[in-house]
This record gives C-alpha cells, structure tokens and sequence, in this order.
C-alpha cells in the first residue's frame, strides 16, 4: 500500500520558535515520523516525494507560500486529498481571522487548531489526518491495480487479435481459392461447406477487430480531454459507413451539433456503432430515416440517434448494452453483439450514460450524455477556427 518511506510522515513548518521540534518530539514519542521545513518552497518539495500530513503555523502561510500550496493542491492525482494541519494565533475572532481562515481553505483538507493547542488535541487530528490518508493510499492502490489489469486486457487482446488473425485470414483466403479454383471439381455440396467456412472466418475478422475496440475503450483514461466539435466525429463516422448509407438509400438529418469534450476517435466510434445500427435494424417496408441531434442539459449536452427501424422490446433496454448480447439470430441481422457494449464502455469512461427509448415496430432513440466545453475550451476552439485548424461548426445539414 505505501509506495515511499515518506509516505507517512508529517511535515512541519512553524519558523519561528520552537514548535517544529517540540511537536516533531512529540509525535516520534507516539512512532509518527515527521520532516521539518525551514520554509514554504521547502514543503512543497517534501510533498513531491510523499506525506501523509501537514503540520504548518498559520504565520508561515505569506502569499507566495499559500500560492504555491494551493497550486500543488489543485494538481494532487484524484485519489490524494493530503491533510493539513494548520496552528492558527490565538485571540479574539475578528474580520482578518475569519478572511484568513476562507484563505486557508484553499488547502483542501484542513483543520485549524487554536494556539496554545494542547498535545493530545494534535495527537488526535494527526492521527486522524493519517488514518484518513491510509485509506487515500488504498485507493491509490486499486487505482493503479486497475489501470494495470487494464493495460494487460488491452495488450491482451492486441497479441490476441493479431496473432489469431493471421491463421484466420489465411483459412478465408485458402478456402475461397479453393472453391474459385476447383468449382468445377466440386459438387454444390461442398462448395456450400468451403463457403460456411469462408464467412465464419470472416465473421471471426470482424468480431476479433470489435474484440479490439472493447478493450481499447476499457483503457480509456484521460476523460478531460480538449473539446472537439461533434460534427467532425460524425462526418468521420459516416465516411465509414458511406457504402452502408448508399446501399440502404439512408436519409440522415443532423441537427445543429456542440463541441464537447472527448477525444474525436472515441465519438466517431460511438457514431458509427449507434448510426450503423440504425441503418442495420431497419423496417423492410419503410425507407431508413436517422435523426442525429443534441440537446443541452445543465453541465452536459443529450445526443441523440433516433431511427424508424424495428424497435427494441421493454425487456431488452438494458441487456442490449452487455457484452455479446444479440437479440436475433446473425444469419438474419450480422454482428457479434459487441457494438452497444463498446458504447456502453467508452461512456462510461466519459463519466456519461447511454440508455435507449423506443416503440417497438416504430423505431428506437439511442441517447448519450456528454459533458459541455467549458468557457476555456471555446474560446481555444474559436481561436484555432481562426486560424483555419478545425472545419467551423456547421448549422442543420442534411444527407442522402
Ligand atoms: P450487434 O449489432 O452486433 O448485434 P450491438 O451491441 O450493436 O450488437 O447491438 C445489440 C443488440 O441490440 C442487437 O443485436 C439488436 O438486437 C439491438 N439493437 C441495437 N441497435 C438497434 C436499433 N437501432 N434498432 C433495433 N435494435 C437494435
């Protein structure tokens, strides 16, 4: 669980007089081990290498040292929430201590304890700070437990799809050769077996690329990535579905799109899965019509695939989104009941929701929430349409 030996020790910092020493003796006396600071820039380099608490006098919190811990506060990874102490003077409240104890908040996760401070009053918050902070080591460690579980999921199944896929490709290409070679040799019958055999190994292609995807998608890590104009991400989903649109004479309107915060690849992903399978699932006895819109909701916006297609029954809404779960055979609808679960998985790691509403026989509304671009991200934005690096947002589009 500890990574460094520093992990739990206490800085402190009280310049003037004798309280660093005095305290610093105290706590060894109860086996705390603890670093005393000369100055501010000093406990920001302890912290680097590790804490597991502060303990520092209101009097050494100037400007540029509060400045500087605030800074290193705000850059902790999301499981630290390092605890500090602070001994504030002692004497009758006033305007100036109540601004400096707002002040202070700016440390996280602090306490003020009032000088002269008894020795079992700092004992107890000490221990207490610490206790807390095994629990954020805890944390830590499940934390990189996972990250690495998935890093060797994905490496996983990268080894896995590559080297499986070769024999694979080579079974369809041998199988196809022999049945364009030897046709006249075989009777229907078995060109019919050589052609199972082609297109099972085909299907297997394709299940081993979504294979792929699903733990590339479980590795997702940065969620706060720079915003990104939606629109490019779809117009780079439909280009890959550009032979499917033509085939199925698809009309897709899109609405006016915002710029979010995901990586372009991941929404394309997205896109393409939801806007494949509206063109898939569709009526064969009305013309395919998508829908692609978003809406704003507080800090997120609501996209939205809508389709007129078979619908998906009550029962279903959920399970669909789990891993191989198909609700038809694939010799009617191909597929290998990857392509929600890839969704449901790059949401997730967004922080967002997928869920789907829809009357069966009429259609279904695919939704995903996706949090907003900040002020910061669209003045970027603006700059960079300045500059030419991003096609600018387009209004209400409509394709054939
Ligand atoms: P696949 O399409 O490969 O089966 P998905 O995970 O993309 O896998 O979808 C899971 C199931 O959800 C599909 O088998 C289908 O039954 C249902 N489904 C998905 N999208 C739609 C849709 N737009 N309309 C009706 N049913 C759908």
């Amino acid at each position: 669980m500890l990574t460094s030996a520093f992990d739990l020790r206490v800085i402190l910092l009280a310049p003037t007089g004798r309280d660093a020493e005095l305290l610093a003796g105290t706590l060894a006396a109860s086996y705390i081990a603890t670093a005393i600071a000369k100055d501010g820039m000093e406990v920001v380099a302890m912290l680097a290498e590790g804490a597991g608490a502060v303990i520092v006098a209101e009097e050494a919190l100037k400007p540029p040292v509060m400045v500087s811990l605030a800074e290193w506060v705000i850059e902790q990874p999301a499981w630290s929430d390092t605890p500090f102490i602070v001994l504030t003077a002692a004497g009758r409240p006033t305007r100036e201590h109540q601004r400096r104890a707002q002040e202070m908040q700016l440390l996280g996760n602090v306490t003020l304890i009032e000088r002269p401070a008894r020795p079992e009053t700092v004992h107890s918050s000490v221990r207490t700070a610490l206790r807390a902070r095994k629990r954020q080591y805890e944390i830590r460690r499940r934390e990189g437990d996972l990250l690495q579980a998935n890093a060797d999921l994905e490496q996983f199944a990268h080894s896995a799809s590559h080297d499986l896929r070769e024999p694979l490709r080579t079974i369809a290409l041998y199988s196809h050769l022999v049945c364009r070679t030897y046709a006249d040799v075989l009777d229907e019958p078995g060109r019919g077996f050589l052609k199972v055999i082609e297109s099972n190994a085909i299907r297997m292609d394709s299940l081993l690329t979504d294979l792929l995807r699903y733990a590339h998608a479980s590795s997702i890590r940065d969620s706060a990535s720079e915003a990104i104009p939606a629109q490019r991400a779809l117009k780079s989903a439909l280009e890959s579905l550009a032979i499917a649109i033509t085939e199925s004479k698809a009309q897709i309107s899109i609405g006016e799109l915002p710029c979010v915060r995901m990586h372009e690849s991941h929404l394309a992903q997205l896109f393409q899965n939801l806007v494949g399978n509206a063109i898939k699932y569709r009526h064969e006895n009305r013309p395919v019509k998508i829908v692609i819109s978003a809406a704003r909701d507080g800090e997120n916006w609501i996209f939205c695939v809508a389709d007129n297609g078979i619908g998906i029954e009550p029962d279903y809404r959920k399970k669909i989104f789990g891993l191989f779960q198909r609700l038809h055979a694939s010799s009617k609808y191909p597929g290998a009941g990857m392509g929600l679960a890839i969704c449901d998985r790059i949401i997730d790691r967004y922080g967002g929701r997928i869920w789907v509403e829809s009357v069966p026989g009429q259609g279904s509304s695919f939704y995903f929430t996706s949090a907003a671009e900040t002020e910061a991200d669209l003045t970027e934005l603006l700059v960079s349409e300045k500059q030419g690096d991003v096609p600018g947002r387009r209004s209400g589009a409509e394709i054939d």
